[in-house]
């Protein structure tokens, strides 16, 4: 989704309009990994909270 704005570094223009191999091997890699790029940093943050809130927990209820 924001690869669209990205700018190639080999021929300088949009990465999403593919004008050279360097772009279309960008294109296709951040494609490939937009849906996890999108979702990893919160899942991650999501699934810290979860295991900080069980850990705080667990150590109230042992304690
Ligand atoms: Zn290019």
């Amino acid at each position: 989704m924001t690869y669209d704005r990205l700018v190639c570094a080999n021929c300088a223009a949009p990465v999403s309009e593919g004008r050279c191999p360097v772009c279309r091997a960008n294109r296709e890699r951040l494609q490939q990994e937009s849906p996890f790029a999108g979702l990893n940093p919160m899942t991650l943050i999501a699934l810290l909270a979860v295991l900080i809130a069980a850990v705080a927990l667990l150590a109230h209820q042992t304690a």
